[in-house]
Parts: structure tokens; sequence; C-alpha cells
């Protein structure tokens, strides 16, 4: 399909890459502070600051009203607010939005406005490609290329909220795009401590899902952060053998270590924990599968998230029949897993994690 590239002219000028100032979004609050009171401002002007690129959505220094002139031109040389660039957006006939986010040094990116009923969520990318190699996935296909910085992560933000019609309001975050997040996660947790504050965006963790392919120090040192973030693990088979043709990275791991460390965190968060298991035609659809998915789970406090495969182009999977995901979801509702059948959204826009990016550099070549 053809993707509509934006007209740039709408869109804040990106500042180039040689530009020597900081991304403001990449310093914490502290540090900005920190900045201020070298220049002889009150700390509670990092507050303001904040206020105005998040609640209020300014790109610019200049539209901060409430800021002394001097200092707006002191901000305005030393840092820049938007490094980033929206390169093309689709928007699908139920009411997903999707955005190619391109980055200062060529990257690109993908994140997703999900509408639902008066929620609106949204789905962050966390690295440029990734590691992980899980092989009905078009975002692992080129493997990774770097992690983003917490700026860039605050960013795919800001571009999907500035998407929201009056009345509408940013109620959920999922970090569910490009990339394993527990591979960047200092600095996903920096993108998320601004998230949740009231004077970045104003979300409850309670609101926010992390989602990984299951990396137990991380999934360990994200308990230990105390904040209560939903953990959601994408487990795609229920035993080794398969998750590891399907998963590679559970080669290294296992199945039982990667469920060890998701009880860990439901031990210490008391969140209650997501699966997450692609549905592929033939491949991990079988009854066999899903009774023993039921001895995995059952015992849990879990919610099993199973999402019917919509194929990737180039890939060799297929959309499992209907008969099998009844059948699949009679055996794990009747063996007693919290089971929920999602249909993907954004289906007739490329909305499978990396499919976009994928298309557009096909498209270009
Ligand atoms: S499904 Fe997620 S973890 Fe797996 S390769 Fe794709 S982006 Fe990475």
């Amino acid at each position: 399909m053809t993707l509509p590239v934006l007209d740039s002219a709408s869109e804040p000028t990106p500042a180039p890459v040689d530009d020597a100032r900081r991304h403001l979004l990449d310093v914490s609050q502290q540090e900005l502070t920190q900045w201020l009171v070298e220049q002889g401002q009150p700390a509670f002007r990092a507050k303001q600051i904040i206020h105005w690129v998040f609640q209020r959505r300014v790109t610019d220094f200049d539209q901060m009203s409430d800021l002394p002139k001097s200092l707006r031109q002191q901000l305005a040389e030393s840092f820049r607010i938007l490094v980033t660039r929206q390169s093309a957006a689709t928007e699908s006939s139920d009411g997903t939005d999707k955005l190619l986010v391109s980055l200062p040094d060529g990257g690109e990116v993908e994140c997703v406005l999900l509408r639902d009923g008066t929620r609106r969520s949204i789905c962050i990318s966390s690295q440029v490609g990734c590691a992980m190699g899980c092989v009905f996935c078009a975002s692992g296909l080129d493997g990774v290329d770097r992690n983003l910085t917490t700026g860039e992560i605050l960013e795919q933000m800001l571009l999907l909220q500035s998407r929201l019609g009056e009345g509408e309001r940013l109620s959920h975050i999922v970090m569910m795009g490009m990339g394993e997040p527990l591979a960047n996660l200092d600095r996903v947790l920096g993108a998320l401590d601004v998230a949740r504050s009231s004077d970045g965006l104003g979300i409850s963790p309670r609101r926010i899902t992390i989602s990984t392919v299951g990396l137990p120090p991380a999934i360990d040192r994200l308990a230990n952060s105390g904040v209560p973030y939903n953990l959601a693990v994408s487990l795609h088979a229920p035993n080794d053998e398969l998750r590891s043709e399907l998963v590679p990275i559970n080669q290294k791991i296992g199945i039982d270590a990667v469920l060890d460390a998701a009880d860990r965190y439901f031990d210490s968060s008391g969140r209650r924990l997501t699966f997450e298991y692609v549905l592929l035609g033939d491949v991990n659809d079988s009854d066999e599968s899903a009774r023993q998915l039921v001895k995995l789970l059952r015992h849990r406090r879990v919610l099993l998230n199973v999402i019917p495969y919509n194929p990737v182009t180039g890939l060799p999977y297929v959309t499992p029949s209907k008969r099998s995901i009844a059948n699949f979801r009679q055996i794990l509702e009747s063996g007693g897993v919290n089971v929920k059948f999602r249909q993907r959204k954004g289906s007739d826009i490329d909305a499978a994690c990396g499919q976009l990016r994928r298309n557009r550099a096909s498209s270009e070549k």
C-alpha cells in the first residue's frame, strides 16, 4: 500500500544532527533543576518547563509565556525540545493510527495510537530493530541497531498525544512496539518516570504495561524499582523446544526461569501478570499445546492474551483456522485459565510491529 508521507511544512523542523544542543527530553528533572540553578533561576522553573512540553504541548521555548524572556533565550541556546520527525502516518478504519518516526541519525521506529471506547492507548518502541529474533515478527528480521534514548521514547508519546481530538485523553501506555524494553531498561524507566509524573503525562503506573520476552535479571530489576507497572510476558509456546524455535533467546533462558521471574514480579508488585501468546496456524495452535499451557498457567493468577497471527509479507506463518482457534479456546477455558482472545487492531494498516517500517523500506528500494 502507498503510505502518505506527511507534509513536512506542518511539522516542527528537527534540529540538524550536528546540532550541539542537548535534547531537552533526555534531561531528567533533577538535571534540568541543576542547570536552572546554575543560571540563577529558581528550581520550580523545571516543573514549569516540563508542564509546558507535556501538558500544553508547546514545541518552542518562546511559547513558554510564564518564563522570563532571557531564560527562554538561554533555553533555546542550550536545548532542543524535539529531535525526531513524523515521516509517515496511516489511519485505520477502526480508529488506529500508526506513525513512522524518523530519528536524528536516520533510524526509524513505529508507534501506534489505539482507540477503544473511551480508552486511548499508545504502543511505544524502545529500540531500533530488535535482537530477540522472534521468527514471526517483522521488527526482529534485521536485528537491533541501537537503543532509543529516553527523549526518543518520550517523543513518540508526544507525537501520538498530539493526534488526539477534543475530548480525547491519553489513558494507557504499552511498551510493546519495536524492541525489547527490558534490554533498554534504564531509558525506558526514565521515560516512564516522566509519563507517570503529574507534570508529565500523568498516567498511573497501573495503566502502563511493559512487555517482554522474559529476561529474568531485568524483570527482577523492574521489581526492585518499586513502581507497580503491569508486566506482560510474551510466551508464544508452552514448552522449551517450541519456544526456543519461535523465540530464539529462550535457548539461553528457558521457560521455567521466565515463569519464576514473573512469579517474583507478581509477589513484589501485586500486579496480575499477563502472558501473550501469538497463535500461529499449524505451529503452536494444537490441542496438545493448549493442554500444556493449561498445566503451566492454571495455578497462577494470570491473564492469557491469545492473539491470532496477522501474516507478515515474506514470512511463512499463517493465521490459524477458525476451528483451531475455537478448540484452543475451549481447552484453555475448561482448564481454568483466564483467557482473552484479541483481534489485532489496525489490521488494514500494517499494525503488527515492524511492518510499516519494512513495507516503507521495501517500497523505497
Ligand atoms: S516480537 Fe517483540 S521481542 Fe520479538 S522480535 Fe518482535 S519486537 Fe522483538
